[in-house]
């Protein structure tokens, strides 16, 4: 019996170690240690046995019982690293494919130009002011020198809702709105950049626009201050080294009034074809408050005086950024916005 315990147990090494999967295993533990396994017949024989071979026999198949058992669970554990093994290596997540990256958005350039144009000017001590964009033809052009029958009112063919009320064609009613809701003569330093409207489309026109306009009223304010003034802005806008000069022109509501230009900042003022080849461009439109206008809003021209200016952010961000074409501002397409 010691020959065959010997034997079956080296047969049992051998196939235990030669499983390659658990199930090879757990079949090989069935076949020697189950309830009708090899060893465990041979415990059963034991009975056959005379009574002084019975002890020491009986120890004996306990013990390669125990080192059959030792040894299945170290194979046991050793397959089961195997399979945990093979499993993370399928699972495996590739973390050094690119993730799906989250497009963040940003400002519009007509955005980012209008906040410039916002932050020069509240550094300077300027509030900001809005007003409605359905306007009465009253502040629209009344209150601005620009009665019923005046010429002027031909430069802008507006968008009417009724005779009397229309899309505001630009900012300066806002100044109107500003003035009249003041004690008469109190001093007025404002901002009043929006959307307006008017009848015009093509690349350098959009029916909707926008616009910052600027009101300075206080006692004895001079051109010299809205020079000044001006001037600081289109540096800080343009750069350093741009020149500013002042063209005499008309506006109902200043007197006298002026057109601003810059030196190109496209060609420093040599000429191209922006500049039309005269080193100079166009800005902006102001002048000093017309006194008419401060008396129709409540104020008295002979104690107080101003200066008006107001400016396309268009024209602006289209010379900043070297654009083309007004109306890509509005088209919305990727490709031009993801350029700033
Ligand atoms: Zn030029």
């Amino acid at each position: 019996m010691e020959e065959l315990l010997k034997a079956l147990k080296a047969e049992a090494e051998a196939r235990i170690k030669s499983a390659d999967a658990l199930n090879a295993l757990q079949e090989a533990r069935v076949k020697y240690l189950g309830k009708k396994g090899e060893v465990t017949a041979l415990l059963k024989g034991l009975g056959k046995l005379s009574p002084e071979e019975r002890p020491r026999m009986g120890a004996l198949v306990n013990t390669v019982r125990g080192e059959l058992e030792g040894l299945i669970s170290d194979v046991q554990a050793s397959l089961e690293a195997k399979v945990m093994d093979a499993k993370l290596k399928a699972e495996k997540v590739d973390i050094t494919l690119p993730g799906r990256v989250t497009r963040k958005g940003h400002v519009h350039p007509l955005t980012a130009v209008n906040d410039q144009i916002e932050q020069f000017f509240m550094k300077m001590g300027y509030t900001v002011a809005e007003g409605p964009e359905i306007e009465s033809d009253h502040f629209n052009f009344e209150c601005l020198n620009l009665p019923a029958d005046h010429p002027a009112r031909d430069m802008q063919d507006s968008f009417y809702i009724t005779n009397s009320v229309l899309l505001r064609t630009h900012t300066s009613p806002v100044q109107a709105r500003t003035l009249q809701s003041q004690e008469p003569n109190s001093p007025v330093r404002m901002i009043a950049p929006g959307k307006v409207y008017r009848w015009d489309y093509d690349a350098t026109h959009s029916p909707v626009f926008h616009q910052v306009e600027g009101l300075v009223v206080d006692k004895g304010i001079t051109f010299a201050d809205l020079k000044g003034t001006l001037e600081i802005f289109l540096r800080h806008m343009f750069g350093e080294e741009t020149k500013v000069r002042f063209r005499t022109s008309f506006f109902p509501f200043t007197e006298p009034s002026a057109e601003v230009d810059i030196s190109c900042c496209m060609c420093g003022g040599e000429g191209c074809r922006v500049c039309s080849h005269t080193g100079w461009l166009e800005i902006l439109g102001c002048g000093m408050v017309h006194p008419r206008v401060l008396e129709m809003n409540g104020y008295d021209p002979n104690e107080v005086q101003g200066f008006a200016f107001g400016m396309g952010v268009e024209r602006i961000a289209m010379l900043l950024y070297g654009i083309g074409d007004l109306r890509l501002f509005y088209e919305n397409d990727m490709r031009f916005l993801k350029q700033f």
